[in-house]
């Protein structure tokens, strides 16, 4: 705030970690470069908090390490870590104003009373709360008491933010109004974020960067957009964001690599994994890059086509989405903007339609499942 603030570059190596016989996280490695925003994101029991923990230094790994700026910190203790922390309930001193609770970890760190003051009230104004001094935590909303708590947390002009889950208590109107505050927050002081959340929608709002956790692994990191374009696992595929999933066999056939499924074949993306023909895998698409046209139409179509029937037409305020049954046995969800809306009705035969490079093929293990519908998790 005064001096300007350096993000620290975070490295996470092999961190694992056991409860007991429970493994909460199994051989975790992650680049959070310095001055980045980023996000873990998964659901719950995923080991998230725990990952936090450790760069807190609230949790010790079972093996692994945990990197400030190129230095180890196992032997640091939390408090010297020059890391601030955000919970989700607030945390604050019930019989503490506003003020003296911002200025509790200026206090422990013995500075002296004016600089105390100063910070404090910069703090304060960095969070909107500058008015806000002499309250009470009770006398606060829930979205104020949480600017209280990070305006604690970053009084002391940490270099890391962590937060875990900070807007979890909160209705989604103040989470969205919170989520931009935290995103301005993290432009001006330029230092390293890493928020923790379920909610994908949150993740995607705010990140320069998202590690998605799957049972103590991390499955995928990448900006929002390579993890939403190109998920590379199922899990990915359906944890962020809605998809349309068609399983089968890959083949390789005179007009090049198909995926056969039970009903239908498509055309794959040129840039698909190395898949053995033989092999299981599955097409997933996006709900916004499936066209829907009527069954009579005259226009040429090329790409993949599935026929079927509109089941269902739900409006979205700018966005309008079509449940279809297919013709295969199975349902589909497209998208289309409103105003650029295709000629159908409920009842309507129609041709479902995309272009394989807007669809991603996945490795799986199993035999198919079934073709439908994944919606994600927000
Ligand atoms: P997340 O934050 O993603 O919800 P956590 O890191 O809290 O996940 O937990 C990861 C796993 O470790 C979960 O299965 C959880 O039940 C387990 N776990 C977490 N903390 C403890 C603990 N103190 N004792 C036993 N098991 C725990
Ligand atoms: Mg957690």
């Amino acid at each position: 705030m005064s001096e300007p603030v350096h993000g620290a570059a975070i490295r996470l190596r092999n961190l694992s970690k056991h409860y007991g016989e429970a493994r909460a996280l199994s051989d975790v490695s992650l680049d959070l470069p310095a001055g980045e925003f980023v996000t873990l994101l998964g659901p719950s029991g995923s080991g998230k908090t725990t990952t936090l923990n450790m760069i807190a230094g609230f949790l010790q790994p079972d093996t692994g390490h945990v990197l400030l700026d190129g230095e180890p910190i196992e032997r640091v203790p939390p408090h010297k870590r020059n890391i601030g922390m955000v919970f989700q309930n607030y945390a604050l001193f019930p019989h503490l104003t506003v003020a003296n609770n911002v200025a509790f970890p200026l206090k422990r760190r013995r500075t002296g009373k004016a600089e105390i003051a100063e910070r404090v009230a910069r703090s304060l104004d960095l969070v909107g709360l500058g008015d806000f001094g002499a309250r009470y935590p009770r006398e606060l909303s829930g979205g104020q008491q949480q600017r209280v708590a990070l305006a604690r947390a970053l009084v002391f002009e940490p270099r890391v933010l962590l937060m875990d889950e900070p807007l979890g208590a909160l209705d989604r109107r103040l989470r969205a109004s919170l989520q931009l505050e935290f995103k301005r927050i993290h432009r001006e002081l330029g230092i390293t974020f890493v928020y923790v959340t379920h909610d994908q929608d949150e993740a995607l709002v705010m990140s320069d960067r998202i590690a998605v956790f799957n049972n103590g692994r991390v499955e995928q990191v990448g900006t929002a957009t390579e993890l939403y374009e190109h998920p590379k696992s199922l899990f990915v595929a359906e944890f962020l964001g809605d998809s349309n999933v068609l399983p089968g066999v890959v083949e390789d056939t005179a007009v090049g690599r198909l995926l056969r499924g039970d009903g239908y074949e498509l055309k794959l993306p040129t840039a698909s994994p190395a898949l053995q023909a033989g092999s299981c895998g599955v097409v997933t698409v996006r709900p916004e890059r499936v066209l829907v046209h009527s069954a009579a139409t005259k226009a040429s179509i090329s790409g993949n086509v599935l026929r079927g029937r509109v089941v269902q037409l739900i409006y979205l305020g700018g966005l309008r989405r079509l449940e279809l049954r297919l013709d295969a046995g199975f349902s589909m969800i497209a998208q289309e903007q409103s105003g650029n809306q295709s000629p159908v009705s409920v009842g309507d035969a129609v041709l479902a339609t995309w272009d394989p490079e807007h669809s991603a093929v996945l490795a799986t293990d199993d035999a198919p499942a079934k073709a439908g519908v994944a919606i994600g998790t927000a």
